[in-house]
């Protein structure tokens, strides 16, 4: 099928197209695979049209003549081929080309034969200019993590802005994300995250905003209000406590100083935490910028796989994080939750990470939820923990 700009769903909006009942067994299995309705993906263009859904007050909004030059780095696995480009074609078409210098795509050992020479071709059409876009694989597969982490060591750029693999930027998403960073490089900038619906891709915004969060009995990332003064000023970034993960913008250099991701976390879950945790205690901030959109597929189900050697990942991942920056307050985790799991899941060795926060002398976590989480007893409420000393205890042997 042609695809022009204009094919169906015109800007954005749900296309109406009559069922097609030639395609209704194609169409599920598609849709089992990827988790959206990835046969009307390939109906439509990569560069659609779509709606402005910016306040109006953004058109307006004024950044920097000079601004730092920024990487997208999008790591997939099995993700379709469409919606892969698609998240390449609008970011790139979107953004100031003097400001997006490079694409890099992770592939975290995909089997999906079109991710293989149809992804390098298509990648050498739509971005000719030698070294623009490039594909890195992962020999096995490292999750989410460490396949960022891998992009992130090969940009060159000064700012690496991490994307989902099946995503689509809004109206001149890349300025309001890279205005905050060039006043301090340890400002980190997330997008407003539109919804592009999984089954029409009809992209809509999800509401006015909000601070990201958590809840205490299962560690979901969950949102708290905005504050009085982003409601009488909408368009202006506002700082948030966690961010939802999948999107956001940082230095390299920043990212680097904090010693990236920890590269014990497996698969997917926690690193949101994570980053977010260092990011406040170690010094730097956190903005949502509303003028700067970008559409996310969110999904019902994860259609791909995990290894099944990796055992309860999840709660491995959470654990992690909990017991490097989280200090008393981890014990309201453990023991809202699945206390069990929590005491039996070894979290591995975490020296690294300690160390991290010993030299950068992050502050602890009573003054981040003091600070920067304020409101988050008030929505989502917890006894306050005891404080208590930790450290380690080791045996000395009687015949030293
Ligand atoms: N991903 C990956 N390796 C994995 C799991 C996920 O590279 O083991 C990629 C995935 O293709 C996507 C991103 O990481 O680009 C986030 O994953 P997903 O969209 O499934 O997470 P969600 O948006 O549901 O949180
Ligand atoms: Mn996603």
């Amino acid at each position: 099928m042609r695809r022009t700009r204009d094919a169906p769903p015109r800007r954005g909006r749900p296309p109406g197209l009559p069922a097609c009942v030639c395609h209704a067994r194609q169409k599920a299995d598609l849709f089992q695979a990827n988790g959206f309705n990835a046969l009307l993906s390939d109906s439509i263009a990569l560069d659609r049209s779509i709606p402005d859904l910016r306040y109006p007050e953004c058109r307006s909004q004024l950044h920097y003549r000079r601004l730092p030059t920024a990487a997208l780095v999008i790591p997939f696995h099995e993700e379709h081929l469409s919606t892969l480009l698609r998240t390449a074609v609008s970011c790139r078409a979107r953004a100031p080309p003097q400001l997006l210098t490079e694409i890099i795509l992770v592939d975290d050992a995909s089997q999906k034969p079109a991710l293989g020479g149809p992804l390098e071709a298509a990648l050498a059409k739509h971005f000719p200019q030698s070294g623009f876009a490039r594909v890195l694989r992962a020999p096995k597969r490292e999750g989410l993590i460490r396949a960022r982490m891998r992009g992130i060591a090969a940009v060159t750029a000064d700012v690496v802005i991490v994307m989902d693999s099946h995503c689509e930027c809004g109206v001149n998403w890349l300025p309001p994300l890279l205005h905050p960073i060039a006043e301090d490089y340890r400002t980190v900038v997330c997008p407003f995250i539109d919804v592009i619906d999984q089954e029409t891709f009809e992209i809509r915004s999800q509401d006015t905003g909000a601070r990201g969060s958590w809840s205490w009995n299962s560690f979901h990332y969950k949102r708290l209000p905005l504050l009085s003064e982003s409601l009488r000023h909408r368009a202006e970034p506002f700082a948030s406590p966690v961010m939802a993960g999948g999107l956001f913008a940082m230095t390299r250099r920043w990212f680097n100083e904090l010693g990236g991701y920890d590269s014990g976390l497996d698969i997917w879950g926690g690193e949101q935490y994570e980053l977010s945790f260092k990011i406040w205690q170690c010094g730097g901030r956190m903005l949502d910028a509303p003028c700067s959109r970008v559409a996310h597929i969110y999904r019902n189900f994860m259609p791909y796989k995990n290894p099944s050697n990796l055992g309860d990942f999840i709660t491995r991942n959470f654990k992690r994080v909990a017991e490097v920056w989280m200090d008393e307050y981890k014990e309201q985790l453990y023991s809202t939750n699945n206390e069990e799991q929590y005491r039996l899941v070894d979290a591995g060795d975490l020296t690294k990470q300690r160390a991290i926060r010993e030299r950068l002398k992050c502050h602890n976590f009573e003054w981040y939820m003091k600070n920067v989480a304020f409101d988050q007893p008030k929505f989502y409420p917890y006894r306050k923990p005891a404080k208590s000393l930790t450290g380690f205890l080791k045996a000395e042997s009687a015949n030293r």
